[in-house]
């Protein structure tokens, strides 16, 4: 692949392993010449995340977990001693309890919800605001990852619906706030994918069949598919986009029914 981003960096979070939609976005990153930095959420995660980090040239790798404001703060301190500068952020981050991505949402808990928002919306607010000093100067880049279940209901998707509609509106907002300064936010709205995550969502089999059947694409979308958006996103090609979403979806998206 052709080495576009070379002299540029950025940092990734949310690889907890390969199937990890973070793991796609630094693949192609990191195939296009981007120096990257690794976060990893806490101890248990760490070894995967150093494995698969030592496969990209010249990355680090940090802890960072995002409920926890020093982590944050510490992060990017490290990357600034590694790095000096920032030129991309991925944020691929989401939780939620799995007693809350099935049944009906109004039986969401009040902490599920508040817990949800934390690590799945807010966390992009807190980490642009940390990472800013560093992307001074640079036309930076910040891409995160929605779903579809933040614009329509999926059957069990429940709070974390409504925590991408935060997620995607904090897209817009923020995009405002950092444009004055050459830098962009655009989130990628991904189909459905089996990673760790996803696989907390009750019934979510069902979900990637009706993609299949009904998408115009007929068929999934990949890991590697949504790193070549975020490659897209990251990169100056898409230098005259930002507060977007775009989807990475075959298609689904335009369906009525
Ligand atoms: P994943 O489980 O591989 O990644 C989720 C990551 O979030 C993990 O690395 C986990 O460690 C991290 N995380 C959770 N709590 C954290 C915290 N407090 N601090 C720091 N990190 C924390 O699953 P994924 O599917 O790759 O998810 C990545 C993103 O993609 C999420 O935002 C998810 O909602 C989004 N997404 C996934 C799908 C899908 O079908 N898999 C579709 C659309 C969007």
């Amino acid at each position: 692949p052709a080495r576009i981003l070379e002299g540029m960096t950025g940092v990734i979070l949310g690889v907890a392993n390969k199937r990890s939609l973070a793991w796609g976005c630094a693949k192609s990153l990191s195939d296009a010449g981007m120096r990257l930095a690794f976060t990893y959420a806490n101890d248990r995660l760490k070894d995967a995340v150093v494995k698969l980090a030592a496969e990209c040239e010249g990355s680090i790798v940090i802890p960072c977990d995002v409920t926890i404001p020093e982590e944050i703060t510490a992060a990017f301190d490290g990357i600034k001693a590694e790095f000096g500068t920032l030129d991309t952020i991925v944020h691929a981050i989401a939780y939620a309890k799995r007693e809350e991505l099935q049944g009906n949402f109004f039986d969401t808990s009040k902490d599920g919800y508040m817990l949800a928002h934390e690590v799945s919306a807010y966390s992009l607010t807190a980490v642009t605001r940390a990472a800013l000093p560093l992307m001074e100067g640079r036309a930076g880049s910040i891409v995160t990852l929605s779903y579809i279940g933040a614009e329509r209901v999926v059957p069990n998707y429940n709070v974390m619906g409504i925590a991408k509609a935060a997620l995607e509106a904090s897209v817009r907002y923020l995009a405002a706030d950092v444009g004055p300064r050459g830098i962009r936010v655009n989130a990628i709205s991904a189909g459905p994918i089996r990673t760790l995550s996803a696989s907390g969502v009750r019934d979510f089999s069902s979900i990637l069949d009706q993609i299949a059947e009904k998408s115009p694409l007929r068929r999934n979308v990949t890991a590697e598919e949504v790193g070549d958006a975020c490659l897209f996103l990251a990169g100056p090609h898409s230098r005259g986009i930002t507060g977007t979403t775009l989807h990475v979806d075959g298609g689904f998206h335009i369906m009525g029914v």
